[in-house]
């Protein structure tokens, strides 16, 4: 290679060095009076013109500045020339070699980026006026214009979670961005200013180098890159974006039309740019130079969510000295929702929130806060995940109808629901809700036992409807409640803390299941179905003991009656250890009802029973529910099943669930406030108490549930005392997640109570 440039070149190397490079081979040459940079590429006819296009935007440029390296002619006067070297066909071309340190290889100062903004501002100022048909025609992958096209390489990447993380993004920026390009201003820009291209001398950004990803895009593309690597393994990476943003904004004024988007711009850079790391260790595992910055990009990427779009807009707005958005006073928007909506409708904590958006465990409100949400059991897998979405989408765009019409989505997602159950459970009725399920639950206990009598847990919660409250006592039995009805038999909710029988005396399972053996025969008639929830949720997370559902369901069973697992709140992995809150009872009961996390938030419910009672129901009038069971729904519900397996949720679940529980109980250990740590998996109950009892502690519960509001971590109280701290949250929760949650609570405590 040597002969070859001395006799392209005309001038004698000294040395030569092999430099990093993507896909293309770099080299540090030597002479006696400068340095160059040689660069060498396999021969595609696309890419020679690309490169002949690249060399003219050099010399477009060049200003003798050293601020961009100029394209050294041959002494035949060219400035690419094709070489065969070893029966390969290559492109060759030489530059300048420009001095200085990277921005990624030194400290980062304000003034570098201050210098850095103007830098770039400048450079595009100039490019404006340039023009270049094959620039202008490039259609390439790592412009953020074209983000969709790196969709070929997300399943390049290793773990299912990292790839809904992609597509989260992917989603944004068809929302949120693809709407808009055609009206932003477009220019030819370097499209790649990273910390590795960007050169610094006497404390100045002072050159730009590898021009190999020129492209004719939205000018803002320019910024978004440059933040985005600027911005790598910083602590606060706003804060460095907003001094770049500043400067430039000064020699070449941001649009708002831009800065609306550049979240999204951001987000969309990064997941190119892991995508390709994901892509290149799959096909060329030895060069790590094209995954080097990896981890980086993903430790951004996880920041980058929990930064709400809109406090990130702001955050630029500030910086521009543009006008913020500023959400509407909330006594308005809750004064407007009252003249329609009955206060009856409760709001959550002393002061509520108004929710804009929402991603995986994270929630934004209208004021641009991220609520860290270990509450909300019903987006199982994660607010707008990309799968559930697209699957819905899919659907919505192909059929929606109802079960009188042969559909595939039906069988299917009930084929792989059942697949769940124990075999004994074979049949499933899809309807709307929790409530609607319990409902028709009842309905086929009657149909298959002709007797009357429903036995009740109480503090149980099974729905909202006439029926559903009838055999909720958390709800008849309220102080304005309807009272319990003649055919409810209530039998006392076993609770291991507070209750008759408590932790230490024996088989308290067994004694509990005693009394209500005792209480059901002394009632008149026999009990046609018993109800109960295998942790209940309403009751304070109360867990059912050992051996209580066991004893219970033989006797209701031997009496005439069948037996029902309310599973709406502990269904589909939260438990960890169980899909289902019965199978940590030993126990199979006759029906099953479902609803909640089933689909994601999408409202569906079932009811899940064997093919004898789901025969004694067949004889009475046709079952129809309009939206029950509609393909819809169906593609929803089986996306949330594949997340669940996909991504690991019920493992997620354990794993987080034990380390959360064990934090917890540390916790209670230096207070005396915390009178019990209960739960399994990601549903876990956190017992206040007044000191030195079992008083319950309602004001305190409430106390910590709205000062971690005011820390921006969502949780709720429950319990007939409304005294239990319940944490719930979807199932892609993480250890650090966890960790937030008592760390505040701590700090919280700290401020209100006594260490013991
Ligand atoms: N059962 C249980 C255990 C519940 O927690 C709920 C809702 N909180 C329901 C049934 C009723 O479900 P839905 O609100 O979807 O009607």
């Amino acid at each position: 290679m040597i002969n070859i440039l001395e006799k392209d070149f005309g001038f004698k190397i000294i040395e030569i060095k092999k430099l990093n490079g993507y896909e293309n081979e770099n080299y540090l040459i030597e002479t006696v009076n400068n340095k160059y940079i040689f660069k060498k590429y396999p021969y595609s006819s696309e890419l020679e013109s690309i490169i002949q296009s690249e060399n003219e935007a050099l010399l477009f440029l060049s200003d003798n500045n050293n601020q961009f390296p100029i394209p050294i002619q041959t002494t035949d006067g060219l400035y690419v020339k094709i070489h065969e070297i070893e029966g390969k066909k290559f492109i060759c071309r030489m530059l300048s070699f420009l001095d200085g340190e990277m921005l990624g290889s030194i400290k980062n100062t304000k003034e570098i980026f201050q210098s850095f903004g103007i830098f770039l501002a400048k450079m595009n100022k100039k490019l404006q006026s340039y023009n270049n048909a094959t620039i202008k025609s490039r259609i390439w992958n790592w412009d953020i214009q074209h983000f969709h096209l790196n969709k070929n390489y997300i399943d390049d990447i290793a773990k299912a979670k990292d790839r809904s993380l992609i597509k989260y993004f992917f989603y944004q920026f068809e929302e949120n961005v693809n709407p808009v390009i055609p009206s932003l201003r477009k220019s030819i820009i370097h499209s790649d200013a990273n910390e590795w291209n960007i050169l610094i001398r006497k404390g100045k950004v002072s050159s730009i180098i590898d021009f190999g990803d020129l492209v004719y895009s939205p000018l803002i593309n320019e910024i978004a890159t440059a933040i985005t690597y600027a911005s790598y393994d910083k602590e606060n990476p706003l804060d460095w974006a907003s001094i770049i943003l500043e400067s430039y904004n000064n020699e070449l004024p941001i649009l708002e039309s831009e800065i609306k988007i550049l979240y999204y711009l951001i987000g969309a850079r990064l997941c190119i740019s892991l995508c390709n790391s994901a892509h290149s260790k799959k096909i060329n595992p030895e060069n790590v130079y094209a995954f080097s910055s990896e981890k980086s990009a993903w430790k951004m990427l996880n920041k980058w969510l929990l930064l709400s779009p809109l406090y990130v807009e702001n955050t630029f707005r500030k910086s521009l000295n543009m006008k913020v958005l500023k959400k509407k006073n909330i006594n308005e928007v809750i004064k407007r929702r009252h003249q329609v909506i009955s206060p009856i409708f409760s709001l959550s904590y002393e002061e509520p929130i108004k929710m804009e958006k929402a991603a995986f465990q994270y929630m934004y409100d209208a004021d641009g806060n991220t609520f860290l949400d270990a509450y909300n059991n019903i987006p199982l897998v994660g607010y707008s995940h990309p799968k559930v979405f697209s699957e819905a989408k899919k659907q919505m765009s192909r059929l929606n109808t109802n079960t009188r019409y042969l559909y595939d989505k039906l069988p299917e997602y009930a084929e792989k629901l059942l697949l769940k159950f124990p075999d004994k459970l074979n049949k499933i009725y899809f309807v709307n809700s929790g409530s609607e399920a319990s409902d028709l639950a009842i309905k086929l206990a009657y149909a298959h036992t002709k007797l009357n009598k429903i036995m009740v847990i109480e503090n149980g919660y099974h729905g909202h409807t006439q029926r559903g409250i009838d055999i909720s006592d958390y709800k008849f039995n309220h102080k304005n409640g309807q009272g319990q009805k003649d055919y409810i038999i209530k039998v006392p909710m076993p609770d291991t803390y507070r209750g008759k029988y408590i932790k230490g005396d024996g088989n308290v399972g067994s004694m509990y299941a005693s009394d209500a053996i005792d209480i059901m025969k002394n009632s008149k008639s026999s009990v046609a179905a018993f109800i109960g929830e295998p942790i209940l949720g309403c009751g304070g997370q109360v867990i059912l003991p050992k051996g209580y559902l066991n004893k219970i369901y033989k006797s209701v069973r031997k009496q005439g009656g069948v037996c029902i697992s309310d599973e709406v709140q502990t269904g589909f992995g939260r438990l960890g250890n169980h899909f289902w809150g019965f199978e940590m009872h030993n126990v199979i009961p006759d029906i099953v009802i479902i609803g909640k996390p089933m689909a994601n938030g999408h409202p569906i419910g079932a009811v899940v029973t064997t093919n004898e009672v789901a025969e004694s129901f067949g004889k009475g009038v046709e079952f129809f529910s309009s939206f029950g069971g509609n393909p819809i729904s169906c593609a929803i519900g089986m996306s949330v099943l594949d997340v669940i397996d996909e991504e690991g949720l019920q493992e997620n679940s354990r794993d987080v669930g034990e380390y959360y529980m064990s934090l917890f109980k540390n916790l209670q250990k230096k207070y005396p406030c915390i009178g019990d740590v209960r739960g399994l998996g990601l549903f876990i109950g956190i017992e206040i108490v007044k000191k030195n009892s079992k008083n319950p502690d309602t004001k305190l519960a409430k106390k910590i549930k709205n000062e971690l509001r005011n820390r921006n971590i969502l949780v709720g109280t429950d319990g007939p005392f409304d005294n239990v701290i319940k944490t719930k949250p979807p199932l892609c929760f993480t250890k650090e997640n966890a960790r937030m949650v008592v760390f505040n609570i701590e700090k919280i405590l700290n401020k209100l109570v006594s260490k013991k």
